[in-house]
């Protein structure tokens, strides 16, 4: 959002406590703060992340039993309490997320509920807790010699937090790691072949997560200054969840929309229904549900992207028009052997997809692989950069000089090694603009380690870095000539040109080897001839590349060598004019025709 809203935002906040507000509106504004912290993490979580967790409520939990215990039973400072809560909170949420992260599909909301029934019932059955009646006495929160024993001072606490909050995830999503983990809704495979550790990035953002959950539960704490089980309970889960789905839980201000809504509607649904119903319930829940498949049908991305319409907006991430360069790998010495398959093998089943495929490919060569459909070329993609396992053989590198054993490795760990692809199904993030897609494959290229990056993205001490990487996308973009879409969302471009992006991000992983898996499908003439002008200009400078390609005469212009497949296994190879006039690719290619 732009500035100036966000300034107006700010100053309608600050006013409020100083006004003579009514004390029910600061209170119900407390609350809307208290759960948009929680939904703010969800927004991380969810939205971004597309990882769904019913289980937000515990972290909040033991963010309030951790101070209320310390500092009601022991008579221990809140702030002692606060650090309490984020050690065991990010313990907990790291011993988790490590046992969760990995599954996929329905186990991980499965495994939040049940994560969040059970610590509900630690919270009412622990007899140092107060069990089910909790615990009482909990002291305000002092900041040097001021005690924040009303609502109306809890309340610039608990917005101060909100909005760093607020500052913290956005910073930390227009950024290197905050890519990565806008990279993860993809499925993974791609954000792994451009060198993001995702499981790691997953626990990170789980912790992440709970520990703005943990600090909603400590604000807590010291406003009710009493704690039960009851609102940590599943119910609550459900409730966060659904706050930031309503908001739109992919956007930060999304989590404050659905926290605000459904706190004040909920406020008037308590008072209206049971009157209306003559008997007493919660039956706010009923009017939730039927919203909630409203939503999923008219409005899946929840009600900000509506508000959004009204503010004008720019691009968050923008290439500078100069950087500092990044480091570049050296290229291999031209006409070594830097890619050696030997006898690769995959089966899926019964199906033999590549079979004891043997070929090499020498450094500074254009090699093509042909064959029709099916023939096995994508998966031999995917067993060179590790996508899929082999089922035998092997598949060497040349890393540092010597041919090196990269079966077996992860894809991010291949990509290491300098071998960078793009995908036959173009996996790009469809609302990123163009820019930051091919940013993600500059990934590698950034300075901070994973968690460091973390921090210094948060606070903003990346811009060096920040600066040489989208310079650098610029720089790829503009290269394949994408240099006046930078700003566009990378889903509106017509399939040739996702494709021809995707050679730029994998550009961007400064690879010595280039995958390509049909580059040239959905161009027109004219981009066919400019993207064969690029490839043999990077193979002027240097760059090995594996193309596989349908159009014959892209191919046979291009291309140095050729291997031939069909049903998996290799049928010829060698210099293109040869191979055209080979009997079995006539066959193959034209066989059943006759
Ligand atoms: P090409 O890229 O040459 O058109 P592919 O490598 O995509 O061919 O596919 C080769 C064969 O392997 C096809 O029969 C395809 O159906 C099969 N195949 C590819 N990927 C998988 C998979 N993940 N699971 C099962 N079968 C697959
Ligand atoms: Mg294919």
């Amino acid at each position: 959002m732009m500035r100036i809203y966000f300034l107006a935002f700010l100053a309608v906040m600050a006013l409020l406590p100083i006004l003579p507000t009514p004390p029910f509106w600061i209170t119900l504004a407390n609350y809307i703060g208290l759960y948009s912290i929680v939904a703010l993490g969800l927004v991380l979580l969810t939205g971004v992340g597309g990882l769904t967790s019913f289980g937000q409520a515990a972290f909040v939990g033991i963010g309030a039993y951790a101070t209320a215990y310390l500092t009601s039973q022991l008579g221990i400072s809140p702030w002692v309490g606060l650090l309490a809560g984020i050690v065991i909170t990010a313990g907990a949420a790291f011993f988790i997320g490590a046992i969760t992260m990995r599954l996929s599909g329905h186990f991980l909301p499965l495994g939040t509920i049940a994560w969040g029934l059970s610590l509900y019932y630690v919270f009412g059955n622990l007899e140092f807790l107060g069990k089910y009646d909790g615990l009482t006495g909990i002291p305000p929160v002092t900041i040097l010699s001021f005690t924040l024993d009303l609502g109306r001072e809890m309340y610039v606490l608990i917005w101060l937090t909100v909005i760093l909050s607020l500052l913290a995830i956005k910073n930390l999503l227009n950024s290197r790691p905050g890519r990565a983990i806008r990279a993860l809704r993809g499925g993974g495979v791609m954000a792994e072949a451009m060198g993001v550790n995702t499981t790691w990035m997953k626990i990170v953002i789980f912790v992440f997560a709970a520990l703005l959950a943990c600090l909603s539960g400590w604000l807590y704490a010291h406003l009710q200054r009493a704690v039960n089980p009851t609102p940590f309970g599943l119910n609550a889960g459900i409730e966060y969840l659904f706050m930031a789905v309503v908001g739109g839980a992919g956007y930060v201000w999304g989590a404050i929309l659905g926290a605000a809504l459904l706190t004040l509607l909920k406020d008037q649904l308590q008072q209206i229904l049971p009157a209306l119903l003559g008997a007493n319930g919660n039956f706010e829940i009923i009017v939730f549900g039927i919203m909630l498949v409203v939503l999923l049908q008219r409005a899946r991305e929840g009600l900000w992207p509506f508000v959004r319409k009204w503010f004008p907006s720019k691009p968050e991430a923008v290439a500078p028009a100069s950087a500092a360069a990044l480091p570049k790998r050296a290229k291999h010495a031209p006409g070594a052997t830097v890619l050696q398959i030997d006898r690769a093998r995959k089966e899926f089943g019964g199906l033999v997809a590549v079979n004891d495929m043997q070929f090499d490919v020498k450094a500074g060569e254009i090699m093509g692989l042909i064959g029709p459909n099916g023939a096995g070329k994508s998966t031999m993609f995917n067993l060179v950069t590790g996508v899929l396992p082999l089922t035998g053989g092997q598949i060497r590198f040349m890393v540092n000089g010597e041919l090196t054993r990269i079966d077996g490795l992860p894809s991010r760990r291949i990509v290491r090694h300098g071998i960078a692809r793009t995908f036959q199904h173009v996996r790009l993030m469809p609302t990123m603009t163009v820019l930051e897609n091919v940013a993600i494959g500059a990934h590698l290229r950034g300075t901070h380690g994973d968690v460091a990056g973390i921090f210094t993205s948060i606070v903003r001490a990346n811009k060096s870095e920040e600066q040489a990487l989208l310079f650098e996308a610029k720089t790829q973009l503009e290269r394949v000539g994408l240099g006046h879409m930078l700003y566009e969302e990378a889903g509106s471009l017509a399939l040739g040109q996702q494709r021809i992006l995707e050679i730029a991000r994998a550009l961007c992983c400064d690879p010595t080897l280039l995958l390509l898996d049909e580059p040239a499908a959905g161009l027109r003439y004219k981009e066919k001839q400019a993207l064969a002008d690029l490839l043999r200009k990077l193979k002027g400078e240097g760059m090995t590349i594996l193309l596989v390609e349908h159009d014959m005469d892209f191919v046979m212009n291009l291309t140095d060598r050729l291997v031939v497949m069909e049903f998996g296994t290799k049928i010829a190879s060698g210099l293109p004019a040869d191979v055209q006039q080979d009997p079995a690719v006539l066959e193959a290619y034209l066989g059943g025709v006759e």
